[in-house]
């Protein structure tokens, strides 16, 4: 007969990261029981608490197998074990939760629904077939739900709903996938989907199946989803798709699809093994591929499509009732307004946009955006941090001072630093707009009661823009709010994600418009220094004046007289440049008269000009359009490799003789997509050349241009792993937030 070991060793475990309401508990339960240990594990105020006891080969045994597979939706940030006194419990149990005194705890991010919710929902046997509100320990809502901490049911959105007694058996089982699955319900207990149209109202499985009926007659829906609406159409509908746009007020900026399977997405993008990772990950984001099939209107002008799956369990019933397999998923909003979340917002902002709208009745406590990624050979780059992704830890500062940071005007997130850890709010949007503004200030204070955070005794930091309505709150909030110039607050996000207090770089900040130290718009600074010891700015490209304010940033023509007027200029209204000439000609003579023209070191602006050179002579209807559409068109080349000439001198990066270059070559006949092609590699050159004169061995690049995957190609294949870029963050502005509170907590 085989005797127990005897307990002869006791080991005190403890985790923090995201590790409560992700089925931590249960899971170190069934661990431990199969391990044959005894103890006790508890949600504690910065984690998870084990104790185990029995014998030293089957405490490393659980360790070891801790380690390797913890919960899937699980993120372990630190784990920390010491031995502990041997108490011989007759058993290993999960303990009530210590009161929480400081919510440090980790929310989780909104996740995806798991495979064994997938199987209940289709198995006619089960009491939650058919579902949309099906989910477990593993999956589900977490962060659009949480009112506030700690993360229980009556805290979530599901508070409305008291368990069924079947629900709440699950709920209470430790061997149970759905012990303290805080959104747990059923068909009996739990919310249901409505769908109101021709003056009935249709509930629950009838409502869905009708809305995928709808899709497929060319009916554009709002569909209440996780952290917010979206309007969705069949993407393969031409006209529906027009309409859309129409109703929207969105004219060219590229619609999300929604594909029903992997198979779906492999027949409308080409899908590689890093592709397929980042469209299962667990935060389901938008990818950007590059497309295979042309879906009219949803897209236009643009080899590159953005894909995702379906994540919530109403994604997929609506794909079962035979929805259209592609079908246009986009924010529920009209232009750049933040998306519709609350119920009777959205049917008063949607009543014109939408023929129908399929209303979910478990509200949404906040406003969470789909995430948009793209995969690359150097790593996936973040594009918009947002479901999925918020609120997670994004870095690790050494000071345990309370910080805000408000980010920028455009893009905007915000992050909260608490206890040296930093959060990274979900993607908030461009402020200009009322509502856009409104939805910032709520996530501000949203973030801090989360955290409980008392402002009096933070930090409060904001870009230097004087203009800036972030700048504004943040004076608002504190007179003695720190301001962080904006490129630098670009080079430190890299450095911050990294902990890379010491090092010393050079850091290069391009993008399309900063707040510079001397009051001009900078986007094109080089910078020398480390986190700790401040960036000190040792180069930048070289300023040009353009004309008409923030129409320049809308008028690549505009931004490209502004460059042209410091090299000799062929006439630019005649072919083959076209440009028109009006608008043409007036930005001339504003530039003549010097009226109405400011200064810029803009990167991004020089990105216009070149693609107005090379044939984009119209007005832009999104954010970055003339430079994507000049890296498409670089993509496109397939001639001999060339570079154009930019100099480096005196901390000067000089753009004349390319664009002089760029000039001659149009005028000579020479393909549009060699032009784009010579442009990229001449301004990686640049970079490479100002790197080797300033001569720091490590080199840091963001801001907006670096979301330029052919630009960071072309780095990397220059300065190989020397090159730092942002991992989890965006390189856009929507990364700024965390670069401020590195530099404010050294300061
Ligand atoms: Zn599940
Ligand atoms: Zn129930
Ligand atoms: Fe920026």
């Amino acid at each position: 007969m085989l005797r127990e070991p005897a307990v002869t060793h006791a080991r005190r475990i403890s985790i923090s990261g995201v590790v409560q309401g992700v089925g931590f508990r249960p899971y170190v339960y069934r661990l431990a029981r199969e391990c044959g240990l005894h103890g006790w594990v508890l949600n504690a105020e910065r984690g998870v608490e084990i104790h185990v006891e029995g014998s030293e080969d089957r405490l490393e045994r659980f360790a070891r197998r801790l380690r390797a597979h913890p919960p899937p939706a699980a993120r372990i940030a630190v784990v920390e074990t010491a031995d502990a006194a041997v108490q011989h419990f007759g058993d290993f149990e999960i303990r009530i939760s210590q009161k929480h005194t400081i919510p440090t705890v980790r929310v989780s991010p909104d996740l995806p629904m798991c495979g064994d919710c997938l199987r209940e929902l289709f198995d006619p046997a089960d009491r939650r077939h058919l579902y949309p509100y099906i989910n477990c320990t593993n999956c589900g809502p977490r962060y659009s739900i949480v009112r506030s901490l700690p993360y229980d049911r009556a805290r979530t959105t599901m508070a409305a709903w008291p368990m069924c007694a079947a629900c709440l058996r699950e709920y209470e089982d430790p061997l149970d996938r759905r012990f303290h699955a805080q959104p747990v319900a059923c068909p009996a207990c739990g919310p249901q989907y409505a769908l109101e149209i021709d003056g009935e109202t249709l509930r629950a499985t009838a409502a869905i199946e009708r809305a995928a009926q709808l899709l497929c007659d060319g009916a554009i829906l709002a569909v209440k989803g996780i952290g917010g609406y979206h309007l969705a159409c069949d993407a393969r509908n031409a006209v529906a798709v027009a309409a859309l746009r129409e109703r929207k007020y969105r004219k060219e900026r590229p619609f999300a699809v929604m594909a029903r399977d992997l198979a779906e997405v492999r027949a409308i993008a080409e899908v590689d093994e890093a592709a397929r990772e980042l469209l299962e990950s667990v935060a389901r984001p938008i990818v950007l591929l590059p497309a295979r099939e042309t879906l009219d209107g949803v897209a236009p002008e643009n080899d590159e499509i953005g894909v995702m799956l379906p994540y919530a369990p109403l994604h997929h019933l609506l794909f079962y009732f035979d929805a259209p397999r592609a079908l246009v998923m986009t924010s529920a909003n009209r232009s750049s307004e933040p998306i519709a979340y609350e119920d009777d917002d959205a049917q008063a902002r949607l009543r014109g946009i939408a023929d129908a709208l399929l209303v979910g009745e478990r509200p949404i406590a906040r406003r969470v955006d789909d995430s948009v990624m793209r995969p690359a050979a150097f790593g996936a780059a973040v594009l918009r941090h947002a479901r999925g992704c918020a609120p997670q830890a994004v870095a690790q500062i050494e000071s345990r001072q309370t910080i805000l940071a408000l980010g920028g005007d455009l893009k905007n997130a915000i992050a909260l630093a608490v206890n040296g850890t930093v959060f990274l709010s979900q993607h908030v949007g461009d402020l200009e707009q009322r509502s856009a503004y409104d939805a910032f200030r709520q996530t501000a204070s949203d973030l801090c009661a989360m955290y409980e955070v008392s402002l009096p005794g933070a930090i409060v930091v904001s870009d230097a823009h004087p203009q800036y309505r972030s700048s504004a709150l943040a004076h608002e909030l504190r007179e003695d709010a720190v301001s962080v110039q904006h490129h630098r607050a670009h080079v430190a996000s890299v450095l911050a994600e990294r902990g890379a207090w010491d090092d010393r770089v050079t850091g290069i900040a391009f993008d399309g418009t900063g707040y510079g130290d001397d009051g001009t718009i900078w986007g094109g600074e080089i910078f020398d220094g480390s986190l700790r010891d401040g960036l000190k700015r040792v180069a930048h490209l070289r300023p040009a004046q353009l004309p008409g304010g923030d129409a320049a940033a809308r008028y690549p023509v505009q931004c490209a007289a502004g460059f042209l007027a410091q090299i000799d200029a062929p006439p630019m209204c005649e072919p083959p440049f076209g440009f028109p000439r009006e608008r043409y000609d007036r930005s001339r003579e504003m530039l003549a008269k010097n009226v109405r023209v400011f200064t810029t070191t803009s990167v991004g602006r020089l990105f216009d000009a070149f693609a107005a050179i090379a044939g984009f002579t119209r007005e832009i209807t999104f954010e970055g359009q003339a430079a994507m559409w000049l890296e498409h068109l670089a993509r496109s080349h397939h001639g001999a490799m060339a570079a154009y000439a930019f100099r480096f001198d005196d901390g000067e990066l000089d753009f004349r003789l390319a664009l002089q270059q760029a000039v001659n070559d149009r005028v000579n006949g020479r393909d549009p997509a060699e032009i784009a092609y010579a442009f990229h590699a001449g301004l990686a050159n640049a970079i490479v050349k100002a790197c080797e004169a300033i001569g720091n061995e490590r080199i840091v690049a963001s801001g907006g241009v670096f979301q330029n995957a052919l630009l960071l190609e072309l780095l990397f294949e220059r300065l190989g792993d020397r090159l730092w870029i942002n991992r989890s963050l965006p390189a856009n502005d929507g990364g700024l937030a965390l670069g401020q509170i590195a530099l404010a907590s050294v300061r």
